[in-house]
């Protein structure tokens, strides 16, 4: 993932404190090139739902710059960059990269897991200029 696009993704997560904020993650040959600021229907800081509206404006967007989608992401205010239960169940995408930024302890950390068959793998990311 590109260092930019990172930083988009924390000042993201940071303007929307304190609820949880979500976007999605596209690119080619499964890069993370760009990120999607999704709104959250769900005014929380422990949870977030995606505007589908907005899902759908995002994956024609990707379309159109001949990008698919690689992951998504969302904030967790002040608990540790680790998916919640709801987190695992309602995500359904082996492939994407699946990326939490924490805030909690007044850190900010990034993670990213692989969730398959409602299972959290962590996995590395390489993050670069
Ligand atoms: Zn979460």
């Amino acid at each position: 993932m590109n260092r930019s696009v990172l930083n988009e993704i924390i000042n993201h997560c940071r303007e929307d404190l304190p609820y949880e904020a979500c976007g999605l993650l596209s690119g080619q040959h499964g890069r993370n090139e760009m990120m999607w600021k999704i709104r959250s229907t769900e005014k929380s800081p422990t949870s977030f739902a995606m505007d589908m509206k907005q899902v759908s404006a995002a994956l024609s967007g990707m379309k159109k710059l001949s990008q698919t989608m690689t992951g998504m992401y969302h904030s967790h205010p002040s608990a540790a960059p680790l998916p919640s239960r709801d987190d695992i169940r309602n995500f359904h995408d082996p492939a994407a990269a699946y990326f939490i930024i924490s805030f909690a302890n007044r850190k900010t950390s990034v993670k990213c897991f692989k969730i398959i068959d409602h299972k959290a793998f962590q996995v590395k990311f390489e993050v670069i200029r």
